[in-house]
C-alpha cells in the first residue's frame, strides 16, 4: 500500500497539486511514499501560523513544556519505526536513523526544561520608585526550511526552541525526506499542539521558498542548508526587515600532529568523514597531517577506508549507506572526476560501489596529492571524500586549515596540551573539537560556524533563546497615590 505523504494546515492534511515519488536511495526502484506537492496552501499555512499566534504566545511557557514533553515521549515509543522510515528514505544507516531520532526525543526534553528557566532579568534603576525590568517575548511567526541530511534532528533543534519561547511555525522540510517530517509533526500534534501553531508544508524549495519567505506576516527565517541558497533568502528577507539565521556548509579540518595517538586519530577521521557517507556540514573532509606522522597516519585511514562495509542501510553490519539522491551521486561522483583531472592520487574508493546494485553508493575516498587550488579541497563536496593534505609544522597546520572560506567545524589530534589550547584560540571555527570527529554535537551547547558558514545568532544550547525571542524592557513605577 502506498503511504501519502500531505501537507498539514491549520489542523488539516491538504492534498499537493501534484505528487512525486518518495525514492530510497539504497533501493530507487522503491517508493518509500507519494509525496503531495504544490503551493495553494502556502498563504494558508502563513495566515493559520499568524492566527495561532495570539494564543500561543499567551500560553504559559511551562504549559508549553509540557506538550513538548509529551511530543518527546511519543516520539521516543516510536523511535524504531521513525528511525527505520528515515533510513529508507534518507540512505544513513538504522543505528544511525534510530539515534538521530533519540536525538530528537532529547532535544524535545531539553527546550520542555528550558519553558521552566528565567525569561527574563531585573535591573537596578536610577529612580527609587521603578521596577525596571526585561523579559523575552517571542518573535511571531517563523519559518523554518531544514535540509534531508538531518532530517529529524534538525529540525527539531529549531521547532522545539521555537515553539517553546511561544513562537507558532510554519515548516519547509526538504522534500526528499516527507515521511521523517510527518513522524515529528505528529508526536507533537498528538501531544496536542493546537491548530496552527506548526505548520508543515511539503514542496520544492525552487519553487515555493521565495513567496514562503518574504511573505509580509513572517518574521523570522531560520535556514539550513547550501550557501547559494542561504544567501539569496538572506539578501531578501533583510529588505524585509525579517530576521534570519543561517547554517551553511564547512569544509571542515582534521589536523593531525606528528605526537598525536595515530590510531586514535585515524579512526575519528574515518568516522568524521565517512559515516553518514560524509553528507554532513560538520564532516571531515581536509585532513592535513604534520609530515613525521604521514606514512603511519595515512596507512591507517585507507585501511580504515576499506575495510568499513558500503551496503544496505538496513543491514546491521553496514557502515556506511548509500548518498541520499541520485543528485546527491552525480555531484560527489562530479567532484571525484575533478580530483582526478586536477591530478589527485586516489589511495583508496574513489568511484561508485559495483556490486550494490542501482543504490546510489559512493566508496569511502581518500585522496592524496590534490593541488591546493583543487575545488575538491575548495568546496564542500558532502560525499565520503577526505583529502589528505601535508604541514610541515603546527604552524603550516593552523595556516592551511584556516585557508577556507568556511568555518564551521574542525579538529585536532595531538597529546600536546598546550598545542590543544593554541589550537582552540588560532582555528576560526565555531566548533572545535579536539581529539575527537569533526561531526557530533551535543544540544545542550551552541552550535554554529564563523566565515561563510553560518550568519545570525547561534543555534541549540540555551544559544537558541537569542534567535526565537526579543527583548521588551519595562519600566514600571506605582501611580503616585499607592
Ligand atoms: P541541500 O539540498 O544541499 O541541503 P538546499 O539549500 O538546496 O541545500 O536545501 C536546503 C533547504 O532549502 C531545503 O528544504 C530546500 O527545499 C530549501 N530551498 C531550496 N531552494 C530554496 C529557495 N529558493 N528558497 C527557500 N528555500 C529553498
Amino acid at each position: 500500500m502506498t503511504v501519502d505523504v500531505r501537507s498539514y494546515v491549520g489542523g488539516t492534511w491538504r492534498d499537493g497539486v501534484r505528487t512525486t515519488a518518495d525514492v530510497n536511495p539504497a533501493h530507487p526502484t522503491e517508493h518509500v511514499a507519494q509525496t503531495h506537492l504544490g503551493d495553494a496552501r502556502l498563504a494558508a499555512a502563513i495566515e493559520a501560523a499568524r492566527g495561532a499566534f495570539a494564543a500561543w504566545r499567551v500560553t504559559p511557557a511551562p504549559v508549553r513544556g509540557g506538550i513538548l514533553r509529551k511530543a518527546g515521549d511519543l516520539l521516543e515509543e516510536r523511535a524504531e519505526d521513525v528511525g527505520r522510515d528515515l533510513t529508507r528514505e534518507e540512505g544513513k544507516t538504522l543505528a544511525e536513523g534510530i539515534g538521530e531520532t533519540r536525538r530528537a526525543v532529547a532535544i524535545l526534553r531539553y527546550y520542555a526544561g528550558q519553558t521552566l528557566e528565567p525569561d527574563g532579568v531585573t535591573y537596578p534603576s536610577h529612580s527609587p520608585a521603578t521596577f525596571l525590568f526585561a523579559r523575552r517575548e517571542p518573535v511571531g511567526v517563523v519559518v523554518a526550511i531544514t535540509p534531508w541530511n538531518f532530517p529529524i534532528a534538525i529540525p527539531a533543534w529549531k521547532i522545539a526552541p521555537a515553539l517553546a519561547f511561544g513562537n507558532t511555525v510554519v515548516w519547509k522540510p526538504a522534500e526528499s525526506v516527507p515521511l521523517t517530517a510527518v513522524h515529528l509533526l505528529r508526536a507533537l500534534v498528538d501531544a496536542g499542539l493546537p491548530a496552527g501553531v506548526l505548520n508543515l508544508v511539503i514542496g520544492k524549495g525552487s519553487e515555493i521558498g521565495d513567496r514562503l519567505t518574504t511573505h509580509e506576516a513572517v518574521d523570522a527565517i531560520t535556514f539550513t542548508g547550501s550557501n547559494a541558497v542561504g544567501r539569496r533568502l538572506q539578501l531578501k528577507a533583510a529588505e524585509l526587515g525579517k530576521k534570519v539565521q543561517l547554517e551553511m556548509g564547512g569544509k571542515n579540518p582534521a589536523v593531525v600532529l606528528a605526537d598525536a595517538d595515530l590510531a586514535h586519530a585515524a579512526e575519528h577521521v574515518a568516522r568524521g568523514a565517512f559515516l553518514s557517507a560524509g553528507q554532513k556540514c560538520t564532516a571531515t573532509s581536509r585532513v592535513i597531517v604534520e609530515q613525521p606522522a604521514l606514512r603511519e597516519f595515512q596507512e591507517r585511514l585507507v585501511a580504515l577506508a576499506k575495510s568499513w562495509k558500503l551496503g544496505d542501510p538496513l543491514d546491521p553490519d553496514t557502515r556506511v549507506g548509500p548518498l541520499a539522491s541520485e543528485d546527491q551521486f552525480k555531484t560527489v561522483t562530479g567532484y571525484l572526476d575533478i580530483g582526478a583531472k586536477d591530478g589527485a592520487r586516489v589511495l583508496a574508493g574513489g568511484a561508485r560501489a559495483g556490486d550494490l546494485g542501482d543504490g546510489y553508493y559512493v566508496q569511502p575516498t581518500v585522496l592524496a596529492d590534490v593541488p591546493p587550488e583543487s575545488k575538491v579541497v575548495r568546496e564542500e563536496i558532502f560525499g565520503p571524500v577526505a583529502a589528505l593534505i601535508t604541514a610541515r609544522s603546527y604552524d603550516d597546520a593552523v595556516a592551511l586549515a584556516n585557508d577556507t572560506p568556511f568555518g564551521l567545524t574542525s579538529s585536532l589530534f595531538t597529546r600536546d596540551l598546550a598545542k590543544a589550547l593554541r589550537f582552540a584560540a588560532d582555528i576560526r571555527t565555531g566548533v572545535v573539537k579536539i581529539n575527537q570527529e569533526s561531526a557530533g554535537l551535543e544540544f545542550q551547547v551552541p552550535f554554529g560556524g564563523m566565515k561563510e558558514s553560518s550568519s545570525g545568532s547561534r543555534e541549540q544550547g540555551k544559544a537558541a533563546q537569542e534567535f526565537f525571542t526579543q527583548w521588551k524592557t519595562v519600566y514600571l513605577d506605582l501611580p503616585p497615590s499607592a
